[in-house]
């Protein structure tokens, strides 16, 4: 396998799968450039070269950079879809060699950020499965060994840390482990007759171990948890009254409203997000990109925005009853306006407010969101929170005042799929929840592939208590024209 001189392929495809940008052209920018390693490509999508250098017109080079940051060079936190990455890879590889495996603590629980990749395996012999570690590819060397706990150093710079559970207590050992360490306090609290220890559940003098962990569940005469509630004590509460919801599901979910292409700032065609919307069962999908005054986005002009429409509605013909949903993601301006005509505005299917610039004006920029709102021209308002993980944030968030606005002027507050826009926390979503504020989950792809990233902010949702009736991405169309999401068609 060699193409040119380029060395990391391993890294390479790891980044292809992470980043969920287009292989091919990970392969024209190798070429182009001549790279022989990930850090030239890091080097060179950092300085934006092929963007000046008209080698992409999209803004996937700094995507790319970002991805590379976070995926492959060592971090002491990792944002939870990198750990999660790396769980599946130690999971298919564990699996192949016949192990029974499945994550545990805060990533089975979606933490935003992970320390370690916890993982559990059902197996007798901690020997067998240290030697078979020693085959990952990439695994470098074992930092602590104790009994029923091995903790490896990734390649990569990442820690592993594997938990060994007999089968006969394997039930035991994940109920245990699954939740967050504060909350068996909690538990202890409720069940004062029990003593929940990893070797067992000590009750009635007795130490009862358990193969599934139904099993626990069933023991204790408690719901079931899923697994992203189980940060919050609350839970457990509900699990005992049995009154926990049902979560939001992928399964519920019947399209994308937030999503660019190569009019604006992305790296596919409109064709290509129909595709991958069939791929995953979605109904429609909304193309919004970005508008005039947002430069870096390749912001587009109201001609622009026309031609792109009379293209939707021509595709639209063909590939009924699947919709595309023509709209845009309009900038909030310095003085609350918009930065589009209202009049154009008002045409579209679906219209996301973004406050992208918060510096610009003088008004304070939770004023401006809530003009946005007061406009009534807006179903969506992107990334409310934050700008990507590990920068400053935007300005200070006036929560409860986004809420009472999103509210009054039915704009539906956005949960970002992208991986590192962590965005709104869980004890965040809950609150919003409970001021009934609705929420949406985008991916805002900026190459096609990214509508794969769906199931983050589902996750992300989950870990907020929200229900399918609190995400409008599960509504029909009809339900969303009704409800006022939907403007036009
Ligand atoms: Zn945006
Ligand atoms: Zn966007």
């Amino acid at each position: 396998m060699y193409f040119y001189n380029f060395e990391d392929y391993e890294a390479l495809f790891d980044l292809i799968d992470y980043s969920r940008v287009q292989a091919g052209l990970f392969f024209k920018l190798i070429r182009y450039y001549n790279l022989k390693s990930i850090d030239e490509l890091y080097v060179v999508c950092k300085a934006k070269r092929p963007k000046k250098e008209h080698v992409i017109t999209s803004n996937i080079d700094s995507h790319i950079a970002r991805a590379i940051d976070l995926l492959l060079y060592p971090k002491k936190e990792l944002i939870f879809p990198v750990a999660r990455f790396y769980g599946e890879r130690l999971k298919a590889f564990l699996k192949a060699n016949s192990f029974e495996v499945l994550f545990t603590k805060d990533l089975l629980r979606g933490e935003p950020l992970i320390y370690t990749i916890d993982l559990i395996v059902k197996y007798n012999s901690q020997e067998a499965l240290k030697d078979k570690l020693k085959e990952f590819y990439l695994f470098d060397r074992f930092l602590n060994e104790e009994k029923g706990r091995l903790e490896f150093l990734s390649k990569r710079g990442h820690i592993f840390n594997l938990y060994v559970a007999n089968p006969s207590n394997f039930g035991t050992l994940f109920f245990i482990l699954s939740f967050k360490e504060s909350l068996l306090e909690k538990l202890r609290s409720i069940f004062p007759g029990y003593a929940f220890a990893l070797n067992g559940i000590e009750y009635g003098g007795k130490v009862h171990t358990f193969s599934k962990e139904e099993e626990v569940f069933e023991f204790l005469d408690m719901q079931f948890i899923p697994y992203e509630l189980r940060w919050d004590g609350e839970s457990i509460d509900k699990a005992v009254k049995k009154e926990i919801p049902q979560l939001v599901e992928s399964k519920d979910i019947r399209g994308d409203f937030h999503n660019h292409t190569y009019f604006s700032d992305g790296e596919g065609y409109l064709e290509d997000l129909v595709e991958i919307s069939g791929y995953l069962h979605y109904d429609y999908v909304g193309v919004t990109e970005h508008s005039r005054t947002q430069k870096t986005g390749n912001g587009i002009n109201v001609i622009d925005w026309y031609m792109e429409r009379d293209l939707i509605e021509k595709l639209n013909r063909d590939i009924s009853p699947f919709r595309i949903l023509s709209g845009l993601e309009v900038d909030i301006l310095g003085d609350g306006g918009l930065d589009f005509p209202d009049d154009i505005i008002k045409q579209m299917d679906i219209v996301i407010l973004a406050l992208h610039h918060p510096e610009w004006g003088t008004l304070d920029p939770n004023e401006k969101i809530a003009y946005g709102m007061r406009s009534g021209l807006g179903s969506i308002l992107a990334h409310p929170k934050d700008r990507y993980w590990g920068r400053k944030p935007f300005f200070e968030l006036d929560l409860s005042y986004l809420f009472e606005n999103a509210k009054r002027h039915n704009v539906a507050l956005e949960i970002s799929s992208i991986p590192d826009r962590i965005g709104f926390s869980a004890e965040e979503l809950k609150e919003g929840k409970v001021s009934r504020v609705k929420f949406a989950i985008n991916a805002d792809a900026h190459a096609p592939g990214y509508l794969k990233n769906m199931d983050i902010g589902i996750i992300r949702a989950r870990r907020g208590w929200l229900t399918k009736e609190d995400i409008i991405n599960t509504y029909t169309l009809e339900r969303l024209r009704e409800e006022g999401f939907l403007k036009n068609g």
